[in-house]
Protein backbone atom coordinates (compact mmCIF):
# COMPACT_ATOMS: atom_id res chain seq x y z
CA UNK A 1 0.00 0.00 0.00
CA UNK A 2 1.19 3.85 -0.76
CA UNK A 3 2.14 5.77 2.14
CA UNK A 4 -0.70 8.73 3.35
CA UNK A 5 -0.42 11.86 4.83
CA UNK A 6 -3.18 11.05 6.50
CA UNK A 7 -5.27 13.90 9.16
CA UNK A 8 -6.46 12.35 12.30
CA UNK A 9 -8.72 14.92 14.23
CA UNK A 10 -9.43 13.92 18.13
CA UNK A 11 -5.95 12.51 17.64
CA UNK A 12 -4.60 13.34 21.82
CA UNK A 13 -8.04 11.00 22.82
CA UNK A 14 -7.74 7.32 24.08
CA UNK A 15 -8.83 6.13 20.11
CA UNK A 16 -7.16 8.67 17.86
CA UNK A 17 -4.07 8.49 19.82
CA UNK A 18 -3.68 4.75 18.96
CA UNK A 19 -4.69 5.23 15.64
CA UNK A 20 -1.92 7.49 15.00
CA UNK A 21 0.23 4.89 16.59
CA UNK A 22 -0.95 2.56 14.27
CA UNK A 23 -0.56 4.97 11.19
CA UNK A 24 2.98 5.90 11.22
CA UNK A 25 3.93 1.90 12.29
CA UNK A 26 2.78 0.97 9.14
CA UNK A 27 4.78 4.41 7.23
CA UNK A 28 2.08 6.74 6.61
CA UNK A 29 2.47 10.51 7.84
CA UNK A 30 0.03 11.82 10.83
CA UNK A 31 -1.22 15.18 10.85
CA UNK A 32 -2.87 14.99 14.66
CA UNK A 33 -5.14 18.16 15.56
CA UNK A 34 -6.63 18.57 19.03
CA UNK A 35 -8.12 21.14 21.20
CA UNK A 36 -7.30 18.53 24.20
CA UNK A 37 -11.02 19.09 25.38
CA UNK A 38 -11.18 15.65 26.72
CA UNK A 39 -7.69 14.47 25.25
CA UNK A 40 -4.41 15.21 26.17
CA UNK A 41 -0.69 15.79 24.52
CA UNK A 42 0.46 13.06 27.01
CA UNK A 43 -0.96 10.50 24.83
CA UNK A 44 1.22 11.25 21.59
CA UNK A 45 4.12 12.79 23.34
CA UNK A 46 5.80 9.53 22.72
CA UNK A 47 4.97 9.95 19.29
CA UNK A 48 6.52 14.10 19.04
CA UNK A 49 10.19 12.89 17.89
CA UNK A 50 9.08 11.02 15.28
CA UNK A 51 9.16 12.99 11.71
CA UNK A 52 6.21 11.79 9.97
CA UNK A 53 4.52 13.00 13.19
CA UNK A 54 2.79 16.33 14.03
CA UNK A 55 0.29 17.45 16.74
CA UNK A 56 -1.24 20.68 15.68
CA UNK A 57 -3.41 22.30 18.68
CA UNK A 58 -6.66 23.10 17.12
CA UNK A 59 -10.50 23.41 17.67
CA UNK A 60 -12.46 21.97 14.65
CA UNK A 61 -15.68 24.08 15.39
CA UNK A 62 -12.77 27.03 14.25
CA UNK A 63 -10.64 28.17 11.01
CA UNK A 64 -8.94 24.96 10.30
CA UNK A 65 -6.51 24.50 7.70
CA UNK A 66 -3.71 21.92 6.61
CA UNK A 67 -1.09 23.13 3.80
CA UNK A 68 -0.36 20.37 1.49
CA UNK A 69 -1.59 17.70 0.33
CA UNK A 70 -4.47 15.18 2.29
CA UNK A 71 -5.08 11.41 1.27
CA UNK A 72 -7.12 10.93 4.48
CA UNK A 73 -8.98 12.33 7.08
CA UNK A 74 -10.38 10.49 9.89
CA UNK A 75 -12.57 12.60 11.88
CA UNK A 76 -12.57 11.40 15.40
CA UNK A 77 -12.81 14.39 17.34
CA UNK A 78 -15.70 14.23 20.03
CA UNK A 79 -16.53 13.71 23.41
CA UNK A 80 -17.50 10.10 23.47
CA UNK A 81 -17.89 8.87 27.34
CA UNK A 82 -21.76 10.22 28.78
CA UNK A 83 -19.38 12.20 31.82
CA UNK A 84 -17.96 14.16 29.03
CA UNK A 85 -20.34 14.82 26.85
CA UNK A 86 -22.89 16.05 30.06
CA UNK A 87 -20.10 18.22 30.88
CA UNK A 88 -19.96 19.94 27.49
CA UNK A 89 -23.27 19.43 25.46
CA UNK A 90 -23.03 22.40 23.30
CA UNK A 91 -18.81 21.79 22.52
CA UNK A 92 -20.18 18.08 22.15
CA UNK A 93 -23.35 19.78 19.53
CA UNK A 94 -20.35 22.10 18.03
CA UNK A 95 -18.13 19.33 16.76
CA UNK A 96 -20.50 17.22 15.21
CA UNK A 97 -21.89 19.50 13.57
CA UNK A 98 -19.85 22.19 13.03
CA UNK A 99 -16.80 20.18 13.76
CA UNK A 100 -17.81 17.66 10.86
CA UNK A 101 -18.36 20.49 8.57
CA UNK A 102 -14.81 21.94 8.47
CA UNK A 103 -13.53 18.42 8.61
CA UNK A 104 -15.57 17.21 5.75
CA UNK A 105 -14.99 20.56 3.84
CA UNK A 106 -10.67 19.75 4.26
CA UNK A 107 -11.78 16.35 2.54
CA UNK A 108 -13.25 17.75 -0.27
CA UNK A 109 -10.59 20.39 -0.30
CA UNK A 110 -7.98 17.98 -0.52
CA UNK A 111 -9.74 15.07 -2.59
CA UNK A 112 -9.41 13.14 0.36
CA UNK A 113 -11.29 10.35 1.90
CA UNK A 114 -12.95 10.81 4.66
CA UNK A 115 -13.80 8.47 7.73
CA UNK A 116 -16.06 9.62 10.66
CA UNK A 117 -16.05 7.75 13.70
CA UNK A 118 -20.20 7.32 14.38
CA UNK A 119 -21.35 5.39 17.18
CA UNK A 120 -23.75 2.54 18.33
CA UNK A 121 -25.08 5.31 20.21
CA UNK A 122 -27.48 6.41 17.14
CA UNK A 123 -29.18 3.40 17.75
CA UNK A 124 -30.45 5.02 20.92
CA UNK A 125 -32.41 2.68 22.90
CA UNK A 126 -32.68 0.73 20.41
CA UNK A 127 -36.43 -1.47 19.85
CA UNK A 128 -34.36 -3.91 17.43
CA UNK A 129 -31.78 -6.40 18.71
CA UNK A 130 -29.06 -7.05 17.57
CA UNK A 131 -28.61 -3.93 15.76
CA UNK A 132 -28.36 -4.12 11.86
CA UNK A 133 -27.26 -1.04 10.01
CA UNK A 134 -30.67 -0.92 8.57
CA UNK A 135 -31.83 -0.10 11.91
CA UNK A 136 -32.97 3.90 12.15
CA UNK A 137 -32.79 4.06 15.90
CA UNK A 138 -34.96 5.22 18.87
CA UNK A 139 -33.24 8.26 20.20
CA UNK A 140 -35.11 11.30 22.29
CA UNK A 141 -34.03 14.29 21.15
CA UNK A 142 -34.24 16.30 23.70
CA UNK A 143 -33.28 13.78 26.62
CA UNK A 144 -29.77 14.41 27.85
CA UNK A 145 -27.95 11.83 25.88
CA UNK A 146 -29.24 14.04 23.05
CA UNK A 147 -26.01 15.67 22.66
CA UNK A 148 -24.20 12.96 21.48
CA UNK A 149 -26.05 10.94 19.62
CA UNK A 150 -27.91 13.77 17.65
CA UNK A 151 -24.65 15.53 16.71
CA UNK A 152 -23.27 11.77 15.33
CA UNK A 153 -26.62 11.26 14.01
CA UNK A 154 -26.28 15.04 11.90
CA UNK A 155 -22.71 14.24 11.59
CA UNK A 156 -23.38 11.16 9.70
CA UNK A 157 -26.10 12.84 7.33
CA UNK A 158 -23.79 15.75 6.57
CA UNK A 159 -21.42 12.99 5.51
CA UNK A 160 -24.01 11.67 2.77
CA UNK A 161 -24.77 15.02 1.76
CA UNK A 162 -21.09 15.68 0.75
CA UNK A 163 -20.59 12.15 -1.05
CA UNK A 164 -23.74 12.41 -2.63
CA UNK A 165 -23.71 16.42 -3.35
CA UNK A 166 -20.20 16.82 -3.93
CA UNK A 167 -18.72 13.65 -4.38
CA UNK A 168 -16.23 13.55 -1.90
CA UNK A 169 -15.24 10.09 -0.94
CA UNK A 170 -16.67 9.29 2.80
CA UNK A 171 -17.08 6.46 5.10
CA UNK A 172 -19.18 5.85 8.00
CA UNK A 173 -17.88 3.69 10.66
CA UNK A 174 -20.45 2.99 13.99
CA UNK A 175 -18.05 1.44 16.73
CA UNK A 176 -19.50 -0.33 19.19
CA UNK A 177 -18.18 0.56 23.31
CA UNK A 178 -14.12 -0.19 23.03
CA UNK A 179 -12.11 -0.44 26.01
CA UNK A 180 -8.47 -0.68 26.55
CA UNK A 181 -4.98 1.15 27.96
CA UNK A 182 -5.03 4.57 27.74
CA UNK A 183 -8.82 5.17 28.60
CA UNK A 184 -8.68 7.80 31.44
CA UNK A 185 -9.92 6.43 35.07
CA UNK A 186 -11.78 8.91 35.85
CA UNK A 187 -13.73 9.39 32.31
CA UNK A 188 -16.59 7.89 33.63
CA UNK A 189 -17.29 5.08 31.11
CA UNK A 190 -18.10 1.68 33.06
CA UNK A 191 -15.10 -0.19 32.61
CA UNK A 192 -12.39 2.69 33.11
CA UNK A 193 -14.58 2.92 36.46
CA UNK A 194 -15.01 -0.97 37.80
CA UNK A 195 -11.21 -1.62 37.09
CA UNK A 196 -10.26 1.45 39.00
CA UNK A 197 -12.71 0.95 41.60
CA UNK A 198 -11.59 -2.83 41.92
CA UNK A 199 -8.04 -2.10 41.56
CA UNK A 200 -8.53 0.35 44.66
CA UNK A 201 -10.56 -1.74 47.02
CA UNK A 202 -13.73 0.18 46.68
CA UNK A 203 -17.15 -0.34 45.68
CA UNK A 204 -18.06 -1.50 42.29
CA UNK A 205 -21.07 1.04 41.02
CA UNK A 206 -23.39 -0.94 39.10
CA UNK A 207 -26.42 1.35 37.73
CA UNK A 208 -29.90 0.21 38.05
CA UNK A 209 -29.88 -3.69 38.50
CA UNK A 210 -27.13 -4.37 36.30
CA UNK A 211 -29.55 -6.49 34.24
CA UNK A 212 -28.65 -3.86 30.75
CA UNK A 213 -26.52 -5.01 28.44
CA UNK A 214 -23.26 -3.87 26.59
CA UNK A 215 -21.27 -5.70 24.11
CA UNK A 216 -17.67 -4.70 24.86
CA UNK A 217 -14.72 -4.44 22.23
CA UNK A 218 -11.21 -5.05 22.55
CA UNK A 219 -9.07 -1.73 21.01
CA UNK A 220 -7.19 -3.45 18.86
CA UNK A 221 -10.21 -4.99 16.85
CA UNK A 222 -12.10 -2.09 17.14
CA UNK A 223 -8.64 -0.05 15.42
CA UNK A 224 -8.61 -3.17 12.89
CA UNK A 225 -11.92 -2.36 11.99
CA UNK A 226 -11.83 1.55 11.36
CA UNK A 227 -8.38 0.39 9.16
CA UNK A 228 -10.09 -2.49 7.20
CA UNK A 229 -12.93 0.10 6.28
CA UNK A 230 -10.44 3.48 5.46
CA UNK A 231 -8.35 1.39 2.96
CA UNK A 232 -11.58 0.08 1.26
CA UNK A 233 -13.95 1.73 -0.71
CA UNK A 234 -16.93 0.91 1.37
CA UNK A 235 -18.83 3.96 2.35
CA UNK A 236 -20.73 2.05 5.02
CA UNK A 237 -22.51 2.88 7.73
CA UNK A 238 -21.06 0.04 9.15
CA UNK A 239 -21.09 -1.77 12.86
CA UNK A 240 -17.72 -2.04 14.46
CA UNK A 241 -18.12 -3.68 17.54
CA UNK A 242 -17.89 -7.10 19.45
CA UNK A 243 -21.14 -9.10 19.37
CA UNK A 244 -20.34 -11.33 22.66
CA UNK A 245 -23.19 -9.63 25.02
CA UNK A 246 -22.98 -9.13 29.00
CA UNK A 247 -24.82 -7.64 31.11
CA UNK A 248 -23.51 -4.34 33.36
CA UNK A 249 -23.21 -6.74 36.49
CA UNK A 250 -21.43 -9.35 34.55
CA UNK A 251 -19.01 -7.16 33.48
CA UNK A 252 -18.32 -5.80 36.91
CA UNK A 253 -18.14 -8.97 38.15
CA UNK A 254 -15.92 -10.18 35.66
CA UNK A 255 -13.46 -7.09 36.02
CA UNK A 256 -13.07 -8.05 39.78
CA UNK A 257 -12.33 -11.30 39.64
CA UNK A 258 -9.76 -11.01 36.89
CA UNK A 259 -8.35 -7.98 39.52
CA UNK A 260 -8.64 -10.82 42.10
CA UNK A 261 -10.74 -7.61 43.90
CA UNK A 262 -12.80 -8.58 46.77
CA UNK A 263 -14.56 -4.93 46.70
CA UNK A 264 -18.40 -5.01 47.22
CA UNK A 265 -20.76 -4.41 44.38
CA UNK A 266 -22.88 -1.22 45.16
CA UNK A 267 -26.48 -0.73 43.12
CA UNK A 268 -26.60 3.15 41.88
CA UNK A 269 -29.34 4.81 39.99
CA UNK A 270 -29.43 4.47 36.18
CA UNK A 271 -28.87 7.71 33.79
CA UNK A 272 -31.70 8.65 32.36
CA UNK A 273 -32.20 6.94 28.46
CA UNK A 274 -29.54 4.81 28.92
CA UNK A 275 -29.79 1.98 26.59
CA UNK A 276 -31.30 -1.63 28.02
CA UNK A 277 -29.40 -3.80 25.40
CA UNK A 278 -26.66 -3.38 23.12
CA UNK A 279 -25.09 -5.59 20.47
CA UNK A 280 -23.74 -4.96 16.69
CA UNK A 281 -24.94 -7.12 14.00
CA UNK A 282 -21.24 -7.41 12.24
CA UNK A 283 -22.74 -9.45 9.16
CA UNK A 284 -21.77 -6.52 6.92
CA UNK A 285 -18.22 -5.98 8.15
CA UNK A 286 -17.42 -9.49 7.60
CA UNK A 287 -18.84 -9.65 3.93
CA UNK A 288 -17.47 -5.87 3.09
CA UNK A 289 -14.21 -5.87 5.03
CA UNK A 290 -13.41 -9.55 5.85
CA UNK A 291 -13.19 -8.16 9.41
CA UNK A 292 -14.52 -10.05 12.25
CA UNK A 293 -13.16 -9.40 16.38
CA UNK A 294 -10.47 -11.89 17.84
CA UNK A 295 -9.91 -10.66 21.48
CA UNK A 296 -12.74 -12.48 23.50
CA UNK A 297 -13.57 -10.16 26.60
CA UNK A 298 -11.93 -11.81 29.04
CA UNK A 299 -8.67 -11.62 27.14
CA UNK A 300 -9.25 -7.86 26.84
CA UNK A 301 -9.96 -6.98 30.25
CA UNK A 302 -6.82 -8.77 31.47
CA UNK A 303 -4.56 -6.77 29.06
CA UNK A 304 -6.58 -3.72 29.93
CA UNK A 305 -6.83 -4.49 33.89
CA UNK A 306 -2.47 -4.79 33.63
CA UNK A 307 -2.32 -2.07 32.05
CA UNK A 308 -4.77 0.47 34.54
CA UNK A 309 -2.56 -1.71 37.30
CA UNK A 310 0.64 -0.35 36.40
CA UNK A 311 -0.96 3.44 35.42
CA UNK A 312 -2.41 4.07 38.51
CA UNK A 313 0.04 2.11 41.25
CA UNK A 314 3.25 1.39 38.85
CA UNK A 315 5.04 5.04 39.41
CA UNK A 316 3.41 6.79 36.68
CA UNK A 317 1.47 9.67 36.97
CA UNK A 318 -1.80 9.44 38.79
CA UNK A 319 -4.76 10.40 36.56
CA UNK A 320 -7.73 12.59 38.19
CA UNK A 321 -9.63 13.47 35.57
P1 LIG B 1 -11.81 10.80 23.60
O1 LIG B 1 -12.61 11.77 24.39
O2 LIG B 1 -10.71 10.07 24.28
O3 LIG B 1 -11.20 11.49 22.31
C1 LIG B 1 -11.85 12.52 21.61
C2 LIG B 1 -10.82 13.56 21.22
O4 LIG B 1 -11.47 14.61 20.47
C3 LIG B 1 -10.15 14.22 22.43
O5 LIG B 1 -8.75 14.18 22.29
C4 LIG B 1 -10.70 15.64 22.41
O6 LIG B 1 -9.81 16.57 22.99
C5 LIG B 1 -10.92 15.85 20.91
N1 LIG B 1 -11.86 16.93 20.61
C6 LIG B 1 -13.10 17.13 21.13
N2 LIG B 1 -13.65 18.23 20.62
C7 LIG B 1 -12.75 18.76 19.75
C8 LIG B 1 -12.73 19.90 18.90
N3 LIG B 1 -13.76 20.77 18.86
N4 LIG B 1 -11.63 20.13 18.14
C9 LIG B 1 -10.57 19.28 18.19
N5 LIG B 1 -10.53 18.18 18.95
C10 LIG B 1 -11.60 17.91 19.74
O7 LIG B 1 -12.87 9.76 22.99
P2 LIG B 1 -12.60 8.38 22.23
O8 LIG B 1 -13.18 7.29 23.05
O9 LIG B 1 -11.20 8.28 21.77
O10 LIG B 1 -13.56 8.56 20.97
C11 LIG B 1 -13.04 9.06 19.73
C12 LIG B 1 -14.13 9.07 18.68
O11 LIG B 1 -14.67 7.75 18.51
C13 LIG B 1 -15.32 9.97 19.04
O12 LIG B 1 -15.75 10.64 17.87
C14 LIG B 1 -16.37 9.01 19.52
O13 LIG B 1 -17.66 9.49 19.28
C15 LIG B 1 -16.08 7.77 18.69
N6 LIG B 1 -16.52 6.56 19.39
C16 LIG B 1 -15.80 6.04 20.43
C17 LIG B 1 -16.27 4.90 21.07
C18 LIG B 1 -15.52 4.28 22.22
O14 LIG B 1 -16.00 3.28 22.78
N7 LIG B 1 -14.37 4.76 22.60
C19 LIG B 1 -17.49 4.30 20.68
C20 LIG B 1 -18.19 4.90 19.64
C21 LIG B 1 -17.69 6.00 18.98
Amino acid sequence: MCRMRIVVTGGAGFLGSHLCERLLARGDTVICMDNFLTGSPRNVSHLLGCPPFRLVECDLTGFVHVAGQVDMVLHFASAASPFDYLRHPIETLKVGSIGTLHALGMAREKDARFVLASTSEVYGDPLEHPQRETYRGNVNPVGPRSVYDEAKRFAESLTTAYRTTHGTDTAIVRIFNTYGPRMRPYDGRAIPTFIRQALNGEPLTVTGDGSQTRSIGYLDDTLDGILALADSDFEGPVNIGNPTEMSVLEIAETIRDLASSSSPIHFVERPVDDPAVRRPDTTLAERRLNWRPRIDPVTGLRRTIEWFDAYLHGGRERATT
